[in-house]
């Protein structure tokens, strides 16, 4: 990937794609760390004395200017961290950030200024990624700054389509990204040990096939445990399992005794009738779950078993929590194999994966990890695939 290091901004006006999708509740942000992630590369571009240009979206609006999906209350959260002026331009279906209007305005400005357009999924073309659209979209600069990790995965007009237009580099953001993730992939110090966990096997099947290989051991937690341990022939109740993935399931379970490679599933799990703060649980056997009853976190034999499995390991990767964290009678499960990892000595450690991170967060040991992806699709994509449509546009 060509990187800011290539790159001498200096007097230049430079588009930047920015992933800004922050979770909204009634028009404020509730979480700002997409925006402070990007500051590294806001602050060297300035410091170089670039004019940045912002594009991201946010939400999922539908081709057409959308009021609850502007990217105004953004703009005084960046001012507050830059400790500059950034001004907004959009909040009305006439200045789409790819119009004659927004570009007029942006070329108005003095050098130096730090610009933010409105959501780039008002514009129909963005997700079709048309080239016309990115023709326009390349008027806005000199040069382009793909930062946006988050949306790394998508083939998008302001993602990829733009980079046919201008030269373009990887910003701060994406290059450290890709670097923690290929380190994962390419080069990791062993032992090298996966965890996994969340709701469907489906969504990580991918990441299990690249990853097996390359691992020494998994641990499979969550609710996608149960469609391994149902495959084996065990009875889980009314767990989460996927009936059209059991062959599968069998299929990854018989290619890691084949290659050596230890496979933990829980022993043992919490359940419940129902997902609910306060409801009665039962410690059962995963495999023998009562009928009408369903596992919601790893029991207590299982944390203990995963706990020391992990300890030793000098790579670690952990995508999905090991049960419903977000309730805290089944948090347990999670807060303990994530304060194992967040632990380890000298290991490198890397959290992907949206709820992942959050249940981090929660637990207070996000910043114990080398590295915490901003990016839950991106970061599954490049486990499974190796590569991603923006870093191939920048290489
Ligand atoms: P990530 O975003 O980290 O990749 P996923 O999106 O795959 O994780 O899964 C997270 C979700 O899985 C959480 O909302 C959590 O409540 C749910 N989950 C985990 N374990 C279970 C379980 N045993 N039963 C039902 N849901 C579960
Ligand atoms: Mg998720």
């Amino acid at each position: 990937m060509r990187t800011l290091k290539d790159f001498d901004a200096s007097g230049k006006r430079v588009l930047v794609r920015v992933d800004y999708n922050v979770p909204m509740k009634e028009g404020k942000v509730k979480d700002d760390t997409r925006v402070t992630a990007s500051l590294p590369t806001l602050k060297h571009l300035l410091e170089q004395g670039a004019s940045p240009v912002l594009l991201s979206h946010l939400g999922r609006p539908k081709g057409g200017f959308d009021k609850d999906s502007s990217l105004a209350p953004i703009a005084p959260i960046l001012e507050g961290y830059l400790g500059k002026p950034v001004r907004f331009i959009g909040g009305d279906s006439e200045l789409l950030p790819g119009s004659d209007a927004v570009l007029e305005r942006v070329k108005a400005l003095p050098q130096g200024s730090v610009v933010l357009l409105d959501n780039v999924r008002f514009e129909p073309g963005e997700e079709k990624n048309d080239p016309t659209l990115s023709q326009e979209y390349a008027r806005l600069g000199d040069a382009f700054v793909l930062d946006a990790f988050g949306s790394a995965h998508r083939a998008h007009a302001s993602v990829t389509g733009v980079t046919k237009f201008l030269p373009s580099y990887a910003g701060l953001l994406m290059e450290q990204e890709v670097s923690a993730l290929k380190r994962v992939l390419e080069n990791p110090t062993r032992p090298f040990w996966v965890v996994l966990g969340g709701a469907k096997v489906s969504d990580k099947i991918g990441v299990i096939d690249n990853l097996l290989p390359k691992v020494q051991g998994m641990v499979i937690g969550g609710a996608m445990a149960f469609t391994f341990i149902k495959a084996q022939g065990g009875e889980v109740g009314k767990s989460l399992v996927e009936d059209d993935k059991l062959d599968l399931a069998r299929a990854l379970l018989e290619q890691a005794t084949h290659k050596g490679v230890k496979l933990l599933l829980p022993s043992d799990v919490i359940a419940a009738q129902k997902i609910e703060a306060g409801t009665p649980t039962k410690v059962m056997p995963a495999d023998h779950i009562e009928a009408g009853w369903m596992g919601l976190d790893i029991g207590p034999e299982s944390r203990k078993t995963f706990v020391e499995a992990l300890q030793g390991a000098r790579t670690v990767l952990w995508n999905g929590p090991m049960g419903v964290f977000e309730t805290d009678d089944f948090a347990k499960g999670t807060l303990a194999v994530g304060q194992a990892i967040a632990d380890l000595q000298g290991a490198f450690t890397v959290i992907g994966g949206g709820d992942s991170v959050a249940a981090a967060h929660k637990l207070g040991v996000a910043d114990k990890f080398s590295h915490v992806s901003t990016g839950g699709g991106a970061s599954l994509e490049l486990l499974e695939l190796g590569t991603l449509p923006g870093i191939e546009a920048l290489s």
